[in-house]
Parts: structure tokens; C-alpha cells; sequence
């Protein structure tokens, strides 16, 4: 085995020791800190200047970092570094469920096992290693890399992200875990609640209250419309389900057969292709509710559960597209989850999800990182440093 293969090995197996669980569960949520602290450790040992980005304060204080190589100032003309990005966190887990220890990595059958070391610790490893190849004196433009918090939670590392931290930067890579093949494209996803009251009574009379269930059937009605209208002005055959969703996720309300149910809750989700803004599935849902509400005397209210991720394109003719087909010898393609790619993208960087690893074994026990697939992610990534930043 290369020393270098040796190097990110521990490097991984550190990262993952680094208990990093975002959840918008209290219970389960703490710092990333102690990744952000290996990363940090790693890079500027490599040479990379590293920037923290603080986020917020409170007990499980989180943090983004920013490192950059290649000490270049462009003059003039469009910025033209490449951005290496990847996700501190981790979703939960249940240690019964898995072979060995979650936070030790374990190196078995040519894997990796570990929490994280997919999704998506093993990047920054793999990423550092990449860039270790080159001096960073003959950059013409800088290197980036990326290290947020809380992707699996709410987005927020990748959400406060401002230009300011990579001014130098034209394209960005999301490293998630895609079998090296490069990705364009993914839907966006909107969770919603919506309150209905009416009013409770006694069941003897219905005059003594007004029944919320009674406007379910309406409800539903008109959100399977929606959800109708929405399959037909969207389309989009590169998805595995080539039209928007809206999944009628829980219903609650009510106490007693004998009360008027007074007050009913109701959630659901929208997965929006690219071209349909959360911003206008809210105003059209938001008109609907309204009549809804003429017509049964009731009162709703529509609310966000979790911010919005938006849908995420990047053009199949764009330079960065061209560049990592061209690198990974795949031809772009679409996947099945939500990233922080419309948030890079939003910062005007043409974007790619491209990472090793499978999505596959992602947030279950024995999720790993094959072993053989560290190489060629290397190389991958340093044909596209090649280009961008020599
Ligand atoms: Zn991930």
C-alpha cells in the first residue's frame, strides 16, 4: 500500500473518530468542531491558509471552514479557482445495528466501515491528498476547500456561505458519495405544515362547532390537483421519477369520537425538479388554502417545517460539466438526494456533485468507502485541479 494511501486512511479514521451528529433533534445534535479541527490541522500542514467561519454560539457551536492554496491574486478578468466542498456531519445512528464500532474506522473486504466515511469524511482526505501533488507557487489560481456544518440537519453551514470566502472561484465540486460519476442535476425538497381550526363541541349537534376533518377531503382534493398540474407542466427524463412529488406525510387532530374535532394538522412534502421555486409552490398553495378556508369557516395556515433546498441544474453544455465528464469518463447525470449544490451554485460557481463512495450504504449501519476507489478519486480531482488552477 502507497504511503500516500496510508495517509488518507488515518486521516479518515480520525475524521470519523470525530463525532460529528447534526440533527435538528436536540437530543442527538453536536459541534462539529473536532472535525473542523482535523481538517484544519491537515491543511495547514499541507500549506493551505485556513479561515473559520463561526455559526452562532450556544453549546454545540458549529463551524464552516474555508482553506486556500495557492497564494495567486488574479488580475482583472473572471475568477477561475475550483472549490472542493464537503459536509462535517453526520446523520445519527444506531451502534446495534452495525459490525463494528460506527466512530472506528474498520478496514475490511478492501472497505472502509465507519460513519461518515462515505458520507462524506473520506472526501477530505481524498481531497487533501489531490492537491499534495502539486506546488502550490505555479497555481494561477487558488484551490479551495470546504468543510460545512449541519448539511444533514438544515443546510446552515452552506446557507452562510457568502462570496467573500472564495472570491477567486469559478466552479465547485460536491463531494458526495456518487461512485465518482458526475452529477448535474437533483430536486429540491420543501416540507410543510398546515394548521386547520374550526371550532369543538359537543357531537350531539353539529351546529356546536365547526369540524375540521370535514375539510380534509377538500384539502386533499386540491393538493392531488396540485400535484396533478405540477406532473404536467414538469418534466424531466434524467430523474428516476421524472415529475415533481407531493407526499401526503401525517395527519393528526382530533381527541374523541363524541367532540367536534377543532383543530387538525396536516404535513407534507414537495420534491421540486429544477425550474419550480419553493417560492411559487407557496404561492400557489397559499391562494388554494385561502378558498379552502371560505368555504368551510375555518381558519388555515401553511408554514415551512424546514427551510427549503432548491431544486439544482447545472448546465449539460457548462465548462465544469464538460471538465468532470471528461475527468471521470461518465456521462453527467442526475441523483436521487438533495445538497448544498444550489448554494454554491447560488454564489455564482458553476457546481458539480461528484464524491466516492456509494449513496447507496450512506445513513444505514456498515456504511463504508471502498478502498478502491481512492485512487481514482485522486486522480479525478487532480485533472481538475490541472485545469483550473494551473
Ligand atoms: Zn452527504
Amino acid at each position: 500500500m502507497p504511503t500516500s494511501e496510508q495517509q488518507i486512511i488515518h486521516r479518515v479514521s480520525a475524521l470519523v473518530a470525530a463525532d460529528s451528529v447534526s440533527s435538528p433533534d436536540p437530543r442527538w445534535d453536536s459541534s462539529n468542531r473536532k472535525v473542523i479541527h482535523h481538517i484544519a490541522e491537515y491543511a495547514e500542514g499541507d500549506g493551505w491558509a485556513v479561515e473559520i467561519q463561526e455559526l452562532g454560539s450556544g453549546a454545540n457551536t458549529k463551524a464552516n471552514l474555508i482553506a486556500s492554496l495557492g497564494d495567486c491574486c488574479e488580475a482583472g478578468g473572471q475568477p477561475s479557482g475550483l472549490v472542493l466542498s464537503g459536509h462535517t456531519d453526520t446523520v445519527p445512528f444506531d451502534a446495534g445495528g452495525w459490525d463494528s464500532d460506527p466512530l472506528t474506522l474498520d478496514e475490511r473486504d478492501g472497505r472502509l466501515y465507519g460513519l461518515g466515511s462515505t458520507d462524506m469524511k473520506g472526501f477530505f482526505a481524498v481531497a487533501l491528498e489531490a492537491a499534495a501533488a502539486f506546488d502550490p507557487k505555479e497555481f494561477k489560481s487558488p484551490l479551495y476547500l470546504l468543510a460545512t456544518a449541519d448539511e444533514e440537519s438544515t443546510m446552515r453551514g452552506a446557507r452562510s456561505l457568502t462570496r467573500d470566502y472564495l472570491p477567486q472561484a469559478r466552479a465547485a465540486v460536491v463531494g458526495e458519495p456518487t461512485d465518482l460519476r458526475p452529477m448535474r442535476m437533483h430536486k429540491g425538497i420543501m416540507m410543510q405544515g398546515v394548521k386547520m381550526r374550526g371550532r369543538s363541541g359537543h357531537s350531539s349537534d353539529p351546529d356546536l362547532g365547526n369540524n375540521v376533518i370535514d375539510a380534509l377531503p377538500t384539502l386533499l382534493a386540491v393538493l392531488s390537483n396540485y400535484r396533478d398540474e405540477l406532473a404536467q407542466k414538469f418534466r424531466c427524463e434524467l430523474m428516476a421519477v421524472p415529475v415533481p412529488t407531493l407526499n401526503f406525510g401525517c395527519v393528526h387532530g382530533g381527541d374523541s369520537p363524541n367532540r367536534i374535532c377543532g383543530e387538525l394538522d396536516f404535513s407534507f412534502d414537495v420534491r421540486m425538479l429544477p425550474g419550480l421555486e419553493y417560492q411559487d409552490v407557496e404561492r400557489d398553495l397559499n391562494s388554494r388554502l385561502v378558498e379552502i378556508a371560505a368555504l368551510h369557516g375555518i381558519d388555515i395556515e401553511m408554514r415551512r417545517l424546514v427551510e427549503p433546498v432548491p431544486a439544482f441544474e447545472q448546465a449539460k453544455d457548462s465548462e465544469l460539466v464538460i471538465a468532470c465528464e471528461a475527468a471521470s469518463g461518465h456521462v453527467a447525470d442526475a441523483v436521487n438526494f438533495a445538497t448544498e449544490a444550489p448554494f454554491l451554485q447560488s454564489l455564482g460557481l458553476e457546481t458539480i456533485v461528484m464524491g466516492p463512495g456509494s449513496i447507496d450504504v450512506a445513513h444505514q449501519p456498515n456504511e463504508y468507502l471502498p478502498l478502491d476507489q481512492i485512487q481514482p478519486a485522486v486522480e479525478t480531482l487532480r485533472a481538475l485541479i490541472r485545469r483550473y488552477c494551473l
